[in-house]
């Protein structure tokens, strides 16, 4: 099988998250759970694209992936494709999209702040100024990606 079959091969149902940035496809998995969901997923790492670089890719089998997914994955792989799949055709094909917030997805790196000691919903607003930040709701303080283990 060469790697443009394993690509294109199709599933009758789900969803194909494609063009995922190389390194993030393991990760996302772990976040989301997808694993756990006792569907056949198929992932693909360091698979070459058209314009010589590498992209990791996952199929899912009746699996169609939320709004709410949709966004969450901008977080790890800003240009990710979603492709739904149904019965062998694909029905709808977007790009993932960072929203303006996170709500309940990510815990404060910052200890003292208090979501980490009260029952709230931690919110953070998307700020994009030449590097992505998160700005929590509650301590107003400001973090980039790394400092949130969610995400590795
Ligand atoms: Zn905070």
């Amino acid at each position: 099988m060469t790697h443009k079959n394993l690509q294109v091969e199709a599933i009758e149902q789900g969803s194909v998250i494609d063009h995922i940035s190389p390194q993030q496809g393991i990760k996302i998995l772990k976040f989301f759970q997808f694993n756990n969901k006792n569907e056949k997923i198929t992932i693909g790492l360091n698979l070459p694209t058209n314009n010589g670089e590498s992209k990791d890719l996952i199929k899912i089998e009746n699996l169609f992936i939320s709004n709410t997914q949709a966004n969450q994955l901008a977080l790890f792989t800003p240009n990710a494709t979603i492709n739904q799949i149904k019965n062998f055709k694909v029905v709808h094909k977007y790009k993932v999209k960072l929203p303006t917030s996170f709500i309940g997805m990510l815990s404060c790196p910052n200890s003292n702040c208090i979501c980490r000691h009260e029952n709230v919903k931690t919110t953070f607003y998307i700020q994009k100024n030449t590097t992505l930040k998160l700005k929590c709701h509650y301590c107003e303080k400001s973090f980039d990606r790394t400092f949130f283990n969610e995400l590795y």
